[in-house]
């Protein structure tokens, strides 16, 4: 008899970016922890490998699936990789009809009216999967009767099958990491849970509404897992839990993990709340290895504050702060722009009170969103929030606050911090700093296009390229866009999330570039959707060049435009040319080169490309 083994394919796409920093930072440990619940069951379950997941574009990805043709995939949605996780199901039902396509993760709520109105899947799995998943693949293919899911009901319609009540409790989850079902895709930071859900219970958040309590897993359970890290080469793990200090049993975490890293192999990271720390805390945690702690500030206003249901305590903020850095660990704050009851004075105020009181070494503003499923989602009209109908879902609106004013709070963070709130990448192809050696697994991340021979069809290499693509341009065939404009087009059209870079010839003229601008504007991207950014929001098709050391981006023309939002509102925009140069100041021969180009001049902007982390794939 032949017994035909169930062919499973997990996977969490990335958070996109043109130098693929987040890309090295995507590791899929929920996946990962399906794949643990069905190991010693006789079935076939695997990760997409990992450079494909993290690196590939749309059509890498998908010739891989159809190549393996697997029974059933399941993707991992997060608010970045939402829509693209919808695309790529939508083409494996097209490709792969028998296929069964799962979607689970935090954007999988009965009230994502996106997600309902756009997703041609078969089943959601609706909050903590371990259990679902189990008995969804017990039942393959029949969809069983069971709470948890979201299944299309006889009409079509979806409909939420409920809570689920019975689920195990964290000693009855297997670990990925310790079942090695993570090793392929890790390389040397480990992301790990201590705990599973939240004690504070923030308006705008719906993780802590999933679980009626908190679930730690045991400290065996975890002195098992930090010591096989030590083993591995690990250097880094990154404690997921919402606010590590207000676990259960902090103290004896802290011995273990001080007993497990005494050589101090390891560097460790947490979130927490900065009034949960006091002197005595800090310095364990100093001595442990943490190196660097995130805060969610995100006001001190009152009244916003009791909105969303958090506590602020000014004096025991600071002795939290200044305990840790005295330890020499690293405090990165959070604020939020467009929260309710904020208005523009009150997130000045807040960043104000953050820097009179140097309580940070780093301070991030980071725009709200509107989650489906939240408590704020629910009250939005009461509360008279508007937002993006779409990932990310930004809030456009409050009563207290227009967008206009919302994009003036992230000018004010730039003149506060002297520093670019949301820096353009730089592309891998371009980027000087990158390692020459620095490979993908044979994905293609750069196109040389010199000559008019060299202009192929991109259909037979898209099995093959990364999802962030440089094309360079010589000034013969920039000048001959029926060469190329129908190739690219395509391109784009059947890997509509790739992030496109052209590099063009420094002596190019902005009307030279027209045809690739018209190509930009067809091109919707998630990379584009961040209203708030002061200088440019488009940054799914960028045009560079490069010249005596210089690296310039050209100004998108859609930028001379006011940015009209989906609720009506117009965001004041302006051309801006963003400038990498080693120097302090933009040279005056490029002033002078771009003072030819264009009547009135961009705004020259120093552009300080973020930090390229240099991954290296698992080979
Ligand atoms: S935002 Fe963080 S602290 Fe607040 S409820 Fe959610 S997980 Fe907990």
């Amino acid at each position: 008899m032949v017994v035909t083994i169930m062919k499973i394919i997990l996977m969490q796409l990335p958070l996109q970016g043109s130098d693929f920093f987040y890309s090295n930072e995507n590791i899929p440990l929920a996946t990962a922890c399906l794949k643990a619940i069905t190991v010693g069951q006789g079935k076939d379950v695997v990760l997409l490998p990992q450079h494909l997941m993290s690196y590939g574009s749309d059509q890498a990805i998908l010739g891989f699936l159809l190549d393996v043709k697997p029974d059933a995939v399941g993707l991992s949605c997060y608010l970045w990789n939402l829509e693209r996780s919808i695309f790529l199901a939508k083409q494996i039902h097209r490709e792969l009809p028998t296929c069964t396509v799962v979607l689970g993760g935090p954007e999988i709520t009965p009230h994502n009216e996106f997600l309902l109105s756009h997703g041609e899947f078969d089943v959601g799995v609706v909050g903590q999967g371990e259990y679902t998943w189990d008995i969804l693949l017990s039942s393959f293919p029949h969809i069983p009767d069971m709470p948890g899911l979201l299944k299309r009901g006889e009409r079509g319609q979806w409909h939420f099958t409920g809570m689920n009540e019975n689920e195990p409790s964290a000693s009855n989850l297997p670990s990925p990491y310790l079942l090695g079902c993570l090793d392929s895709h890790l390389n040397k930071i480990l992301w790990l849970e201590t705990v599973r859900g939240c004690v504070h219970q923030c308006a705008y958040c719906h993780y802590h509404k999933q679980f009626k309590k908190l679930k730690p897993f045991s400290l065996d359970r975890i002195e098992a897992e930090v010591r096989r890290a030590v083993k591995k080469g690990i250097e880094e793990i990154v404690f997921l839990d919402p606010c590590f200090a207000g676990r259960p049993g902090f103290e004896k975490l802290l011995d273990l993990l001080s007993k497990v890293n005494g050589e101090r192999n390891l560097s460790f990271h947490a979130e927490l709340n900065a009034e949960d720390i006091d002197p005595v805390r800090a310095e364990k945690m100093g001595k442990i290895g943490f190196t660097q702690v995130e805060v969610g500030l995100q006001s001190i206003n009152r009244e916003t504050l009791k909105l969303i249901h958090r506590r602020f305590r000014p004096r025991r903020f600071l002795q939290g702060v200044r305990s840790l850095q005295d330890q020499g660990i690293e405090v990165m704050v959070d604020l939020i722009a467009g929260l309710p009851g904020d208005r523009l004075a009150d997130i000045r105020k807040s960043m104000d009170w953050v820097l009179k009181h140097d309580a940070f070494d780093t301070l991030m503003l980071y725009p709200l969103s509107l989650l489906a499923s939240t408590e704020l989602h629910q009250h939005a009209s009461d509360l008279e929030l508007s937002a993006l109908p779409y990932p990310p879902y930004l809030v456009t609106r409050t009563r207290d606050l227009s967008a206009p004013e919302m994009c003036e709070a992230f000018r004010y963070y730039e003149r506060c911090m002297e520093d670019d709130v949301a820096p353009i990448e730089m592309p891998f192809a371009l980027d000087p700093r990158a390692s020459p050696d620095r490979r993908f697994h044979e994905l293609i991340t750069k196109i040389h296009w010199q000559g008019r021979e060299d202009v192929q069809p991109l259909s037979r290499l898209w099995n093959q390229t990364a999802y962030a693509l440089t094309v360079t341009f010589s000034q013969e065939v920039l000048r001959q866009p029926s060469l190329w404009i129908a190739n690219l087009r395509e391109y784009l059209e059947h890997n509509p999330f790739s992030l496109l870079s052209i590099e063009v010839p420094a002596e190019a003229f902005p009307e030279d570039l027209a045809p690739l601008w018209k190509l930009a504007r067809g091109h919707s991207h998630f990379a584009d959707r961040d209203y708030t950014v002061p200088h440019t929001p488009y940054r799914s098709f960028l045009v560079f060049s490069r010249a005596q050391g210089l690296i310039w981006k050209w100004p998108d023309p859609r930028e001379s435009c006011s940015l009209k939002l989906p609720d009506g509102q117009k965001v004041p925009s302006h051309p801006v040319c963003c400038v990498a140069t080693t120097g302090e100041t933009i040279p005056e021969w490029f002033t002078n080169h771009m003072s030819k180009r264009y009547a009135s001049l961009p705004e020259m902007r120093l552009w300080q490309p973020p930090e390229d982390n240099s991954p290296v794939l698992n080979s």
